[in-house]
């Protein structure tokens, strides 16, 4: 038996094999070859599997998301027939007597920089589809598995680290668990493990190796502990614990449907956070009072090319539909920084955190912005929607926000096309400058949700990647509760709610603090939610709440 011994990020306990996650490995050699026809015919044998696979994703993805969501995948089969991307890759096999996967390689880069110098944005986002056609041809003629899981069964997924793309591409019915050599507690691989209630252990190190691939094991999220090839002791022990965690899940059943009231009768809001329309399940059977943070950007980071309107608008009305008139709040797209689209080619920075994200690239490229608050507003039609804005900075995005939300309201009322005129607008409290300035911020939006992680991040330089500086990232730092003080206080004064979305607050050790700052909503993972609503039935905070106060 050997113990990983890591950091717990999700609670549970899962009993299965391990499956390492497969990148495929594109190192492209230039290879010189003899026989031109039989190189040929590898290439075009290549292209025939790509094409099949190909028709499978779009069957899968018709079925899945529809028509216009699966289209992609026919675009790409007729793009590997393209002639002369197809006579570029013959032409260096035959003239240059070099190896099939170099002359791809090569068509690749030729190809994908010539779309992407081209002046109109349809044409620009070819690039990306040449790259990945490209790939799928590299990984058939090296017989690499494309990156993912490949298990017929359920497995505890293990990685070096898994970025937030790889995650939500995953196939979820075959994970019982995660576990990454490195990883940090507020990465978005972390939240989305929570989201999904998968049991993951972050940080296993060098303990955690490539043999371990197959073989069986237990993971403990609580305890941040796996087991490999458990021994008997363990394994009871285990099993076990799985048995009362099953007990504490059914006791908390029995909070379904009681109010979030404290003992001496003050209410709180508990939402859920969601990163996708299938998640609304977890929010539901947790009896979720509404979604507090939707991040749209998955829907983003699942696609390979820009989603449309339609698309868009689909999922937040799916959302917003069996959320049945409890509030659902959407946060605009939040790409950049550990979250990359290739084909929002996103320039390469030093800093990425501080750099191009969130309201930045909605603000400087009008047109993908556009296309999601039109979205957002015809969904609005269809439940009680509310918009948020991440990352936000200084007061004159907020009013560039509000100008271009009003144009596209005007805009649909001239279309004849439904939404809600009083949709709510709020913005994110995550970077120190808005919480200094909530009091100016407060006066142009409807409420506010602090986003406690990257608020964490930006107020204590502590980049919320980076593992080794756990010992440096205080989520109780005074600074920190100051902050959200100001925000609350802010708030208040000028009569709009506000809440915390960021992973704090389902910090347990914080609740009785969130509610004597009056906190009025608190958005959690979904299995979050019912521990939260018994620690806050047994708060009494009249006796406490000004010594809290007067500590911060
Ligand atoms: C946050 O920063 O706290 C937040 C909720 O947003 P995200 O984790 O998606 O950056
Ligand atoms: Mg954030």
């Amino acid at each position: 038996m050997t113990k990983i011994q890591g950091k717990g990020v999700c609670d549970g306990v899962a009993f299965g094999p391990i499956c390492f996650y497969k990148r495929a490995d594109q190192t492209v050699e230039r290879r010189t070859i003899e026989d031109v026809k039989a190189e040929i015919e590898r290439f075009r044998a290549a292209r025939e599997t790509a094409s099949e696979q190909l028709g499978v994703l779009y069957e899968k993805a018709l079925e899945e998301v529809g028509e216009e969501g699966s289209l992609l995948f026919q675009v790409h089969q007729m793009m590997l027939e393209d002639d002369d991307y197809c006579e570029s890759i013959e032409s260096i096999i035959t003239d240059e007597k070099l190896c099939a996967e170099y002359a791809v390689s090569k068509t690749a880069d030729t190809f994908a920089d010539m779309f992407a110098n081209m002046d109109d944005n349809y044409m620009k986002a070819r690039s990306a589809d040449v790259r990945d056609i490209s790939r799928r041809l590299l990984n058939v003629l090296s017989g690499a598995p494309e990156g993912g899981i490949d298990s017929e069964v359920p497995v505890i997924v293990a990685a070096d680290d898994l970025a937030p793309s790889e995650t939500v591409q995953l196939d979820k019915s075959k994970i019982l668990g995660f576990v990454t050599q490195g990883g940090s507690a507020n990465s978005h691989t972390a939240i989305l493990a929570r989201t999904m209630g998968i049991p993951a252990v972050i940080g296993a190190g060098d303990v955690l190796t490539a043999d371990m691939d197959g073989k069986d094991a237990v993971i403990d999220g609580s305890a941040g502990e796996v087991y490999v090839r458990p021994d008997e002791t363990t394994s009871a022990k285990l099993h076990k614990k799985a048995q009362q965690e099953s007990e504490r899940k059914a006791l908390l059943e029995k909070l379904k449907g009681q109010p979030n009231v404290t003992l001496d009768g003050q209410d709180i809001l508990l939402y859920a956070n969601i990163g996708s329309p299938a998640d609304v399940d977890a929010v539901l059977a947790n009896d979720a009072g509404g979604i507090g943070l939707f991040r749209s950007e998955f829907l983003y980071l699942e696609s390979k090319d820009y989603p449309s309107e339609e698309t868009l608008f689909q999922a937040y009305r799916t959302v917003a539909e069996r959320m049945g008139g409890k509030r659902v709040v959407i946060r605009t797209l939040d790409i950049g920084a550990d979250k990359q689209a290739d084909y929002f080619e996103l320039p390469h920075e030093e800093n990425p955190a501080m750099g191009l994200r969130a309201i930045r690239i909605c603000l400087t490229r009008r047109d993908i912005f556009i296309t999601q608050l039109r979205a957002l507003y015809r969904a609005s039609a269809y439940g009680k929607v509310a918009i948020m804005f991440p990352m936000i900075t200084s007061v004159w995005e907020v009013r560039e926000i509000k100008k271009l939300a009003a144009e596209v309201r005007q805009a649909l009322k001239c279309e004849g096309v439904a939404f809600n005129e009083n949709v709510e607008l709020g913005i994110m409290i995550e970077t120190p400058a808005a919480a200094i300035i909530s009091d100016l911020l407060a006066q142009e939006v409807d409420f506010f949700s602090i986003g406690t992680n990257d608020l964490t991040q930006y107020t204590l330089a502590v980049d919320r990647q980076n593992e080794s500086l756990d010992m440096f990232c205080d989520t109780h730092h005074p600074a920190l509760l100051r902050l959200i003080k100001m925000t609350a206080d802010n708030a208040h004064k000028h009569g709009i709610w506000m809440g915390i979305c960021g992973e704090l607050g389902a910090d347990p050790r914080l609740t009785e603090t969130f509610l004597a700052l009056g906190v009025d909503e608190l958005s959690v993972s979904p299995s979050r939610i019912l521990p939260l609503r018994e620690k806050v039935r047994a708060t009494d905070v009249s006796t406490v709440r000004d010594e809290i106060v007067a500590k911060i």
